[in-house]
């Protein structure tokens, strides 16, 4: 039988080695943050690269403290921890997918106002500050983002065998990955190779889905951490543990895998083959710092290194999570590591005068945000789309418009042009009024704007709680507030939102 796993081989991941053999940050020439920021508005203050778990808390961190912050999560967000089945270790979770860990950190960043991208950075330009990011999208589209400080949670990539047949019965027979492609052995003979958590991980998922699972343990017994899940696996009745033995080949029809080759690491003879139907590699990873070669010190072994906190030695870079921590490599570290390196970013932004430049206390820099916050809504969607946008920017407009939408829905985005997740909302908010053209209203009003007081504004379509929170939409039906958001949301989901009021 065909096996069509979804699952890829990186193996030319491989790592090459890095390093810049100094042991305290490189520190940059003084920089004029101000007038980059004016020359250049598109400089971003920090980007964050890697959508596990260790990016996804420095993107948290960093909006709570008011930093805009982007995401380049590549194709695959959600990072090591979304390919585990079950997770018992996840503070206050007693037994969770990977998953749904990843995803909360996720919707909470997007709530916080993150723009998570898929995209992956392909080259990093740490010699000029602000130091140059070459990202790529999933079409193979390639731009260059420039960037005061940079967050690198980049994690690891498993390790292959190596061995005849590997790359032969990829995807047929051979996998890394028991959640994507488990589903594919039901009742029949599987092998995971290792003795680390990964291993365990993997062969108790396949313990409920396969007939039998072999675990080939290379040394004499497992070395997993989670000793009470190795006991679990040990009690399986369809587990069985092949200690001193590796895989020496692996073979099959030339469609599809049917027996491996193994060998007795202690006697270093062959061992009988081993008839099954499905091979699961859990053997450790290697961290993705090829890119930094040269450029940012990295251990021995290849994982960048710390030299004050999270920070690396280029000052402005920080590391976080499995790509500098060789030893625990455990999601509530890669999280708290996601803290710091956020908290640090922060405070390195403070020296060089970003926060006190976009806090507006330098009247320069407020006059050009004014202009570009503005500018950048408008930019960001086409002129079509921005004109079915109204401006509510009076009592007496407001009235005209709901006696104007009577008898249809009427959608108030309520903004403040300070707030990123409200710059975000708006090229959203113009996309959907174009596809509701005829049938719907929308409409914007800015806090800010002192020519009409909002809580007049809510108290007219009958609403008596305060706006507290931008954005926020109101969904306004015979002039009356039928549904009321405060958060930031995908195109779908506004448009969800409209469908649900329709019974209202
Ligand atoms: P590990 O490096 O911990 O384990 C790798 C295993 O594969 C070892 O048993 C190793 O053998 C074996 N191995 C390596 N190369 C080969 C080879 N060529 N042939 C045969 N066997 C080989 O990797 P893991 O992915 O298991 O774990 C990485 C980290 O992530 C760990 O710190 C772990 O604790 C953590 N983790 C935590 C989880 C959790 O739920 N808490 C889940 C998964 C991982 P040997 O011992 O002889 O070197």
């Amino acid at each position: 039988m065909k096996k069509y796993m979804i699952s890829v081989l990186f193996l030319s991941l491989f790592f090459t080695g890095c390093g810049e053999k100094k042991d305290a940050p490189v520190t940059k020439q003084t920089i004029d943050v101000a007038a980059l920021l004016k020359q250049d508005p598109s400089i971003e203050p920090v980007v964050v690269i890697g959508g596990g778990i260790a990016g996804l808390t420095a993107a948290n961190y960093l909006l709570q403290a008011n930093v805009p912050c982007l995401v380049l999560g590549g194709p695959k967000p959600g990072g090591a921890l979304a390919q585990s089945d079950s997770v018992r270790n996840w503070p206050g979770i007693f037994d969770a997918p990977g998953v749904a860990i990843t995803d909360s950190l996720k919707d909470q960043a997007e709530r916080n106002g993150a723009q998570i991208e898929a995209k992956s950075l392909i080259s990093i330009d740490t010699k000029q500050q602000p130091f140059v990011l070459t990202v790529q999208d999933e079409s193979g589209r390639q731009e260059t983002i420039k960037t005061l400080s940079c967050i690198i949670a980049m994690g690891t990539t498993p390790n292959y065998l190596g061995i005849p047949g590997e790359q032969e019965y990829w995807g047929y027979g051979v996998s890394n990955c028991a959640v994507c492609d488990g589903a594919l052995f039901k009742n029949e003979i599987v092998a995971v190779v290792g003795g680390g958590d990964s291993a365990m991980v993997e062969a108790s998922y396949l313990a409920s889905i396969a007939k039998h699972v072999f675990v080939l343990v290379r040394g004499d017994g497992p070395r997993a951490s989670d000793k009470r899940k190795v006991k679990q696996v040990k009690a399986l009745p369809n587990v069985t543990f092949m200690y001193n033995t590796v895989v020496s080949a692996i073979r099959g029809d030339g469609k599809v895998i049917t027996h491996l080759e193994l060998a007795d690491t202690k006697s270093e003879t062959a061992k009988q083959n081993l008839d099954i139907d499905g091979l699961f590699l859990a053997i450790g990873s290697t961290p993705n710092t090829k890119i930094f070669t040269d450029q940012i010190k990295c251990d021995a072994t290849g994982y960048l290194s710390l030299v004050k906190g999270q920070e690396t030695s280029i000052e402005g870079i920080f590391a976080a999570g499995d790509i500098c921590d060789p030893f625990v490599k455990q999601a509530v570290t890669a999280s708290s590591m996601g803290c710091q390196a956020a908290l640090q970013a922060k405070e390195y932004l403070d020296k060089i005068g970003y926060s006190a430049a976009a806090a507006g206390l330098s009247q320069a820099i407020v006059e050009r945000s004014l202009v570009d916050v503005e500018k950048l809504r408008s930019e960001k969607m086409p002129a079509s789309a921005q004109a079915l946008v109204l401006t509510i920017d009076s009592l007496e407009a407001a009235k005209t418009l709901i006696k104007e939408c009577r008898n249809r829905l009427l959608v108030v985005d309520i903004y403040d042009k300070y707030c990123i997740p409200c710059q975000k909302m708006a090229p959203i908010f113009a996309s959907c009024a174009q596809d509701y053209v005829s049938k719907v209203t929308f409409a914007k009003l800015n806090v800010s704007d002192k020519s009409i007081d909002v809580g007049q504004f809510t108290r007219l379509v009958g609403s008596s709680e305060e706006i507290t929170q931008v954005p926020t939409f109101l969904f306004i039906r015979k002039g009356k507030v039928v549904l009321r958001k405060s958060e930031s949301m995908t195109k779908e989901a506004l448009a969800a939102l409209i469908e649900s009021t329709k019974a209202k």
